[in-house]
């Protein structure tokens, strides 16, 4: 399975959950992001310092993934080489014998099928079951992505089920031990499933592989199954989805009209919980519904009521800073000094940044810690799986009074 092939591990959460979702990509281009391509740095400079055993900080200032979407490549710095030392760190928690940057075949279940797998470590031990672990990078620091029941990692496990099954003796009790690190969110999980259950979840892959053949396939959006599907913008099952849910929070909904926000306190606590798993997917599909427009109308399309304008102007640079001085200088009497204005001192945040990564004393870390203040971080709202403890109510919110008048 190429990068982008149809059926490829990474977008097995949408494909197996809908599988229209096939016919809809159809045709449709393959895009790239910063984010992505900056992802494919972080995995290059993991690779080499894994295969060749060096710490992360070795890689910095070096330039790696020159791609299309950023030519000049991403320079490995002080976080990029931070997140992929607690990677490596984690890793070496593992025992057995490691395979790094493994290819895998899945053919058993998804036809011309292959999967990547950043890490493969494989623990023979007379006495216990054989403990297969297959690590997975997630540089990201946007969405959360968790092991638990995660298709892509599923997919991995049994591509090195199949590629290492002739060279390690597997039986039902193996266990398989499927890690996801995301070092930028300090977020680390792990799904645990015997060989049987690993292969229970293999018999679904293949019907639901099977199922995207079908023309008729049925759709079933969500939030999680649509995140990155490249047909989101034009789904009508995705568009009927987020309407019918806004709709059910306008109290009066007219495409042609204002739409009237229903008063949120007539919601049970439960009907909140449902908005809520819902709010990131819906907002997302709306920035992309302004995209999309965006490249209609930069097409030279219509869109009813709506027009392209010049945005917001950039940020005023001088072009030379000598002919500035020069100029100011010799037309208005203002002296040099005065253009520069005066030295600030740096934020508390940059100045930190400047002790890197000294191994401060107590002493010297308490003094630098006296120098600043810091306030509290406001209660905000996360989902149950937030590693965040749990602070307790503190303030008394006037609900009625902050909702009135909106
Ligand atoms: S947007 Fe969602 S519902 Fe529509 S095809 Fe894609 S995955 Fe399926």
């Amino acid at each position: 399975m190429t990068k982008h092939a149809k059926l490829s591990p990474s977008g097995s959460e949408r494909w197996m959950n809908c599988p229209a979702s096939i016919r809809m990509e159809e045709g449709l281009p393959d895009t790239s992001s910063v984010y992505a391509e900056e992802g494919t740095a972080a995995h290059e400079v993991a690779a080499i310092c894994l295969e060749k055993e060096l710490p992360a900080s070795s890689q910095l200032g070096k330039v790696f993934n020159k791609c299309e979407v950023q030519s000049e490549g991403f320079k490995c710095d002080e976080e990029m080489a931070d997140a992929v030392q607690q990677y490596i760190d984690h890793v070496n928690t593992f025992k057995g014998d490691a395979f790094f940057e493994k290819q895998v075949c899945v053919k058993p279940w998804v036809d011309e099928g292959f999967g990547h797998a950043d890490v493969i470590k494989i623990y023979a031990c007379d006495l216990d079951p054989l403990v297969v672990t297959v690590i997975d990078l997630k540089y990201g620091k946007g969405v959360m992505v968790e092991a638990q029941d995660n298709s892509q990692a599923g997919i991995y496990g049994l591509g090195v089920y199949n590629d290492y099954k002739d060279l390690f003796d597997f039986d039902d009790d193996t266990v398989f031990q499927l890690v996801i690190v995301m070092p930028r969110k300090d977020h680390i999980t792990q799904w645990n499933l015997t060989l049987k259950e690993l292969l229970e979840f293999g018999d679904r892959v293949k019907l639901a592989a099977k199922e995207c053949e079908n023309p008729e396939a049925a759709f079933d959006p969500g939030p999680k199954t649509c995140q990155w599907c490249k047909a989101k913008t034009t789904c009508k099952s995705l568009h009927d989805y987020n309407i019918k849910l806004a709709v059910e929070d306008f109290e009066e909904f007219d495409l042609s009209g204002e739409m009237k926000f229903k008063d949120p306190r007539k919601n049970s606590n439960d009907d909140i919980s449902i908005i809520l798993d819902n709010v990131d997917g819906i907002t997302k599909w709306a920035k992309a519904i302004e995209a999309h427009a965006l490249m209609e109308l930069n097409a030279g399309h219509d869109i009813p009521n709506y027009k392209l304008v010049e945005g917001k102007k950039g940020d005023k640079k001088w072009k030379d800073e000598k002919e500035v001085v020069e100029i100011f200088e010799t037309l208005f009497d203002i002296e040099e000094k005065e253009l520069y204005g005066k030295p600030k001192i740096l934020t508390p945040t940059k100045a930190l940044a400047l002790l890197g990564s000294m191994k401060l004393k107590k002493k010297d870390k308490d003094s630098v810690e006296s120098l600043y203040s810091q306030t509290d971080g406001k209660p905000n709202i996360a989902h149950v799986s937030d590693r965040r403890i749990p602070i307790k109510p503190s303030v008394e919110t006037d609900f009625e009074t902050e909702y009135e008048g909106e």
